[in-house]
């Protein structure tokens, strides 16, 4: 959570006035008052941070952590690393709520906040299960932190909250810290849990349109699902084809925290709205750890002239054959070829019939799966029909038919090759 617009007030005569000078006063912190509460400090580079824990190597290193996330945001936000020298902020690390008021570093006016707050100078983060939350958390206000006094701004909610979220996904180990981190399984991001509640939205048939993550109200950000779905909003513009470049151009537009940023936006993204959107469904009906944008695009399939044979391949979503089908109708289809499917480490070559090593929504990986694609309703290519080496299957729905390997949008990159596919009418 971050302060948003308000009355702007000018900095204290330091060094930070340089990096803005319209950002709220620094708190003052009386350091004896810290001591005589039991708050240590641990000063690094860029962050003091304050902690009323001890004993925890995984609390002490926030310092560095912390100090190694500025380059990773001069390096996303194209800031010049020299513009960081005098940056330094306060962190407070927070297990007793009532020792920091007590010394004075949660002032009356203070809101109150779900997990970390951001304001000015100053950052607040309660202490969260597992190792690698509290740490998130700390670079989730760190990121806005940066945008508010490097760009001067975060944009309205649903842009502010996500990118934090998005940046402030990370990979640290062996003292190299990685921000913007795809992670593509819950253990390297403990507790963290967004693509759960996105996969219970989508059970509880309570999916958000685009139009709805940019409607969140503020007051919805009191809840982690908020949290959620502008994270996945802000992973999906960032990375789908049709909206990557006009998503990047944000950055330089986030000192406008009101509804113009979000309707001009939509309206640089119009002219593929209906793809898009259409999209953004496919990406939430498969959402999962690693997901990428780019797999959730639907094709068009490398066809044969005049005939209905086609290229499927590996790498690739849902591939379009331009046939239309009608509900009902019978179709003959064959598959031949063999391609690579890889999951981590491991490759196997497969067949139409996929590999029965492992599973993925059910069938078999490699295995070939035709969908019907109707633009208003998605579901017939999230319910997909098992074709394998050869079979005869009956649409289910109008629309067009369409062919895919299946595989996890996580893990279709390093998937290689096609197969080579016949579409004939059953009589
Ligand atoms: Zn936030």
């Amino acid at each position: 959570m971050t302060l948003i617009a308000g009355p702007q007030l000018l900095a204290q005569n330091t060094p930070m006035q340089d990096i803005n000078p319209r950002m709220q006063p620094k708190l003052d912190i009386d350091e004896e008052r810290v001591k005589a509460n039991g708050i240590r400090k641990l000063p690094g580079q860029h962050i003091d941070l304050y902690t009323d824990l001890r004993d925890r190597s995984d609390v002490d290193e926030l310092v560095i952590v912390f100090d190694l996330a500025v380059k990773e945001w001069c390096d996303y936000f194209n800031v010049e690393i020299q513009k960081t020298a005098s940056y330094r902020l306060s962190g407070f690390v927070i297990e007793d709520r009532a020792r920091f008021r007590r010394a004075g570093l949660m002032p009356d006016d203070l809101p109150d906040f779900l997990a970390g707050f951001n304001r000015g100078h100053e950052m607040w983060v309660y202490l969260q299960p597992g190792k690698y939350y509290s740490r998130h958390l700390l670079l989730h206000e760190g990121t806005h932190a940066f945008m508010q006094w490097f760009l001067g701004g975060s944009g309205p909610h649903w842009y502010s909250e996500g990118m934090a979220e998005k940046l402030a996904i990370h990979e640290w180990k062996d003292g190299r810290l990685k921000l913007n981190f795809r992670a593509t399984d819950r253990n390297q991001v403990e507790y963290w849990g967004r693509p759960k509640i996105i996969r219970e939205a989508r059970t509880a048939n309570r999916l958000k349109s685009i139009d709805d993550v940019f409607d969140i109200p503020s007051h919805e950000y009191r809840q982690v699902e908020s949290y959620a779905w502008s994270w996945a909003l802000c992973e999906f513009m960032s990375q789908h084809p049709a909206t990557c470049d006009d998503f990047k151009t944000l950055t330089k537009k986030c000192k406008d925290s009101t509804a113009q940023f979000t309707v001009e936006f939509a309206r640089t993204i119009n002219s593929n709205r209906a793809a898009v959107d259409r999209d953004w469904q496919i990406f939430l009906g498969e959402h999962d750890y690693g997901i990428e944008a780019k797999h959730m695009v639907i094709q068009e399939a490398d066809a044969e002239a005049g005939k209905n044979n086609f290229l499927i391949h590996a790498d690739q979503g849902w591939q379009r054959t331009n046939i239309n089908v009608d509900k009902g109708d019978l179709l003959k289809i064959q598959a031949g070829g063999r391609f690579q499917i890889a999951h981590v480490n491991r490759a196997w070559q497969s067949e139409a019939g996929g590999v029965t090593i492992e599973y993925y929504r059910g069938w078999p990986i490699g295995m070939l799966l035709a969908g019907v694609l109707n633009e208003n309703n998605v579901q017939g290519l999230l319910e997909p029909i098992a074709v394998g080496l050869k079979s005869e299957i009956e649409m289910t729905r109008d629309g067009e038919l369409c062919f895919r390997i299946n595989d996890s949008p996580a893990r279709m990159d390093d998937n290689e090759g096609c197969l080579q596919v016949s579409v004939e009418a059953s009589k």
